[in-house]
C-alpha cells in the first residue's frame, strides 16, 4: 500500500559549527536518497522545550562540564553507576513533561541524536511513554576518536561511529556489535564526490588563479591562534628578494567578528581574503591547496574530502585531542601549535616541497569518506522498514 511520510527528528545543539553541519548533512542526504518520503526536523530541543539548565547549554557549559565529570567518575570509579544514573533520572523526571511535549508535537518515527548529551534523557522519556518499541532512536557520533562516554547508550537501535577507534570504545562501554556501524563522519552532500576544477571556483570566488592558496580557519566560532598565524603567513609567503608573493591566504573567521575586522584592517604584502561565516565551505576548500585549522572533526572530514593537507594548530581538550593522531598518523597532515612553524611549513609546501604537499593530499583523499552520510541514511531507512513489518501501527502515540 501507499507508504506514509515518516518524520525524523534530529536532536542537536548549536554550539560550534559541527553539530549543525552534521544535522544538515543527514537532512540533505535523506532528501537526495528518499525525496519526500521523510520529513526532517532539526531541533535544538533542549533550548526550545526544557527549563534550566538544559535549555541554556551554551552559557551553562561549565555546569554541564561539571556533571560530565560526575558521570565520568561514576563510570570509571569502583562506585556503582547509580550515581550518574540517579542524577540523570532525577533530571529526566524533572524535565520529562517538557521533553514529552517536544516528542508529542512532532510525533517522530525516528529520532537521531548528533550530540553527546542527548541519549539518556530522551531514551528514558521514550521508555516511560512506552514509545521505545515504536520510535527508532539512533546516535550519530561526531567525534573522530576520543569521544565522551555519554555518546554511548545501550538502548539505541544504532550507534554510528565515524572511525574504528570510536567503535572500539563503544564495544568497551557495553554496546553490542549489532548496534554499531562504522561508516564515517557525515559530511554535507554539497561537498562534491570528485575534486572540482580549481580555476572555475577561484574565478567565482575572485581569488588569484596562479598562486597556491592556504585556507586558515578555526571552526564555526573562529577559535585557535588564527590571528598570529595569519600574520606569520603574511611574512613567510612573501619573497622579499624578488618582491613577490609565493602564495595567497584565505581566512574564514566564522562567527568571530572581532577577528574578521582586525584582520581586514591589516596591511598585507600577499593577496589575502578575510571572510566571516561562510555557508558554502565546499567552494572555499575546493579552491585552496591546504588548510590550517583547530582539530574540529567537521572541518577535518570536509578537508579530507577536498584532498587538502591539514595543519592542525589547536584542539579542544578531551573530544578533539584524538583527532590529531587520526590526521597525523595517517599522513594527511601535521600538528604544531607554533604560528611561525605553521607559516614555515606552508611556505615550504608552496616552494621547495611541492611533492610533500602532493603526497599528503593523496593520503587525505584516501582517508576521506564522502559516502558516509548516505550509508547512514540508507541504514536508518532499512531499520525503519524492518520496524514497519514488525509493528503495523506506528502512527499511534499514547494520548494522555
Ligand atoms: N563552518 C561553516 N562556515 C564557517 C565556518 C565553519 O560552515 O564560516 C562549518 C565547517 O565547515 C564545519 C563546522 O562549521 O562543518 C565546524 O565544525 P568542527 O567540528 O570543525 O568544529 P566546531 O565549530 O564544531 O568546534
Amino acid at each position: 500500500g501507499a507508504e506514509r511520510i515518516k518524520t525524523v527528528l534530529i536532536l542537536m545543539s548549536d554550539t560550534g559549527g559541527g553539530h549543525r553541519a552534521s544535522a544538515e548533512a543527514i537532512r540533505d542526504a535523506f532528501k537526495i536518497e528518499f525525496g519526500d518520503d521523510y520529513r526532517i526536523i532539526i531541533k535544538d530541543v533542549w533550548k526550545e522545550y526544557t527549563g534550566w539548565p538544559l535549555n541554556d547549554m551554551e552559557r551553562q557549559y561549565k555546569f554541564m562540564v561539571k556533571h560530565v565529570g560526575l558521570w565520568s567518575v561514576a563510570f570509571h570509579g569502583t562506585s556503582p553507576k547509580w550515581i550518574h544514573k540517579s542524577y540523570l533520572s532525577a533530571l529526566a523526571a524533572y524535565y520529562a513533561k517538557e521533553i514529552e511535549a517536544g516528542l508529542m508535537e512532532y510525533k517522530p518515527d525516528i529520532i537521531i541524536s548528533v550530540h553527546p548529551l542527548m541519549q539518556h534523557i530522551p531514551l528514558w522519556v521514550m521508555k516511560w511513554q512506552g514509545l521505545h518499541k515504536k520510535v527508532i532512536f539512533v546516535t550519530v557520533i561526531t567525534d573522530l576518536n576520543t569521544c565522551h562516554r555519554t555518546w554511548f547508550h545501550h538502548g539505541v537501535s544504532r550507534c554510528y561511529c565515524p572511525s574504528r577507534e570510536v567503535a572500539k570504545r563503544a564495544l568497551v562501554d557495553g554496546l553490542d556489535d549489532s548496534q554499531i556501524r562504522v561508516f564515517g563522519l557525515p559530511v554535507r552532500p554539497s561537498f562534491p564526490r570528485t575534486i572540482i576544477n580549481k580555476d572555475e571556483l577561484r574565478r567565482e570566488l575572485e581569488i588569484d588563479l596562479n598562486l597556491p592558496a592556504v585556507l586558515l580557519m578555526g571552526g564555526g566560532e573562529g577559535m585557535g591562534p588564527v590571528q598570529k598565524t595569519a600574520k606569520a603567513l603574511g611574512v613567510s609567503l612573501y619573497n622579499s628578494k624578488e618582491r613577490k608573493p609565493i602564495g595567497q591566504l584565505i581566512v574564514i573567521c566564522g562567527r568571530n567578528k572581532v577577528l574578521a575586522s582586525t584582520l581586514a584592517s591589516y596591511e598585507w604584502k600577499i593577496p589575502v581574503k578575510v571572510r566571516g561565516f561562510e555557508t558554502q565551505m565546499q567552494k572555499w576548500m575546493g579552491a585552496c591547496d591546504c588548510i590550517i585549522t583547530k582539530a574540529g572533526p567537521g572541518t577535518i572530514a570536509e578537508a579530507l574530502i577536498c584532498g587538502l593537507p591539514i595543519i592542525l594548530n589547536d584542539y579542544i581538550p578531551g573530544q578533539e585531542k584524538g583527532n590529531v593522531p587520526y590526521v597525523v598518523d595517517n599522513g594527511a597532515g601535521v600538528f604544531t601549535r607554533s604560528p611561525k612553524e605553521t607559516a614555515r611549513i606552508v611556505a615550504d609546501w608552496f616552494s621547495s616541497n611541492k611533492t610533500g604537499l602532493k603526497s599528503m593530499s593523496e593520503n587525505a583523499l584516501k582517508l576521506a569518506q564522502p559516502e558516509a552520510v548516505f550509508d547512514i541514511v540508507k541504514d536508518i531507512h532499512h531499520l525503519s522498514q524492518q520496524q514497519q513489518q514488525r509493528i503495523p501501527l506506528l502512527t499511534d502515540f499514547p494520548t494522555d
